[in-house]
């Protein structure tokens, strides 16, 4: 009789315990939810949108579990053109916060109009074009938005992105800051990294052709050999594509002509497709050189220029796996 008391008294409190801490989890949402639905569904975080995935890792990284977020543009779209599809208003509507390049990358007349009519609406590179504006680079007036691709540049938005939150949820202050403090250390490190390995590469391979105009930073803070080149516009002779600082411009054959005589003039063996573009003009590029008898190949590792691509989970790892692309390339 002793025994069955104590073994019911040990499932009471089993029970309890599982009661206790279900209470404590409050109710799980059901797993068939999608991630619009779990992040639409009312709770106490941060609601968050991001236009670009590239700017939702970052945001996720310092938010953590006090913030829900997405990222407007899905992998592989083109954010420079993008336009709003259905439903997108609504994710735009409910954010309390949304992070956006700016610098006239999301220039989409639907999606700049919603843009610039929500109330927090935070436009990461126009405030760091305030902040350091010789730092930013323009074509023919425009301002190059791909500011993402120099670390150096992009562990600048870390701050805003910090006080964007606090200003939304103020308990979490210590929690973003800290957060903040980690993610711009990881980016900065990143950024040393990558100097320091394609330090190793030799100058005269260092050429950088994509197909389109994605890589100007890049180029300037990873490819130069001196200060002087970096700050002097010459970093400009070692990158060259057929499309603009958007892709989704005309190309012309004196664009095609341009990078042609840039591959005879610089010796360049390979060419590099972006994830999110056609590569459409670099086989005519290739196309072009074969007949001249110039054999070039197009790297079948793709770069990410405007996305994180399918192989990278973080910002951090999509910088780096274009890094090593490029070292592994041209270390052959
Ligand atoms: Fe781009």
């Amino acid at each position: 009789m002793r025994y069955i008391i104590l073994s019911f008294s040990a499932l009471l409190l089993l029970l309890s315990l599982i009661l206790f801490l279900q209470g404590r989890q409050g109710h799980p949402l059901p797993n068939h939810l999608s991630k619009i639905e779990k992040w639409i569904t009312p709770n106490n975080r941060v609601k968050v949108v991001s236009t670009t995935a590239i700017i939702d890792s970052i945001v996720e990284q310092i938010g953590g579990e006090r913030i829900d977020h997405i990222s407007l543009i899905e992998e592989s779209m083109d954010p420079h053109s993008y336009e709003l599809v259905k439903g997108d208003s609504e994710k735009l509507s409910f954010a309390q916060i949304i992070f956006c390049n700016g610098l006239n990358l999301e220039h989409g007349a639907s999606l700049r109009y919603q843009l610039q009519h929500h109330p927090n609406t935070f436009a990461l590179g126009d405030i760091i074009q305030k902040k350091i504006p010789e730092k930013i680079l323009f074509n023919q007036n425009q301002p190059d938005p791909h500011i993402w691709l120099d670390a150096s540049l992009w562990a600048e938005v870390v701050d805003p992105i910090v006080q964007a939150l606090i200003m939304a949820d103020p308990e979490g202050k210590s929690y973003y800051e800290t957060q903040g403090e980690k993610v711009k250390n990881s980016i900065v490190n990143l950024d040393k990294t990558i100097r320091d390995q394609l330090k190793m590469i030799p100058s005269e391979k260092k050429h950088l052709v994509t197909s389109h105009s994605a890589f100007n930073y890049f180029t300037r803070r990873y490819l130069t050999e001196t200060l002087d080149e970096a700050i002097n516009d010459q970093w400009q002779s070692r990158c060259s594509s057929p499309e603009g600082l958007a892709p989704d411009g005309q190309l012309s054959c004196f664009d095609i002509q341009c990078v042609v005589n840039y591959i005879f003039q610089y010796k360049v063996k390979t060419i590099f497709p972006e994830s999110n573009v056609s590569q459409d003009s670099l086989r005519k590029i290739q196309s072009i050189c074969l007949e001249k008898g110039f054999l070039i190949e197009i790297s079948k590792n793709m770069l990410h220029s405007d996305t994180l691509g399918s192989f990278s989970q973080t910002y951090q790892e999509m910088l780096a796996n274009n890094a090593n692309i490029l070292y592994q390339t041209w270390i052959s």
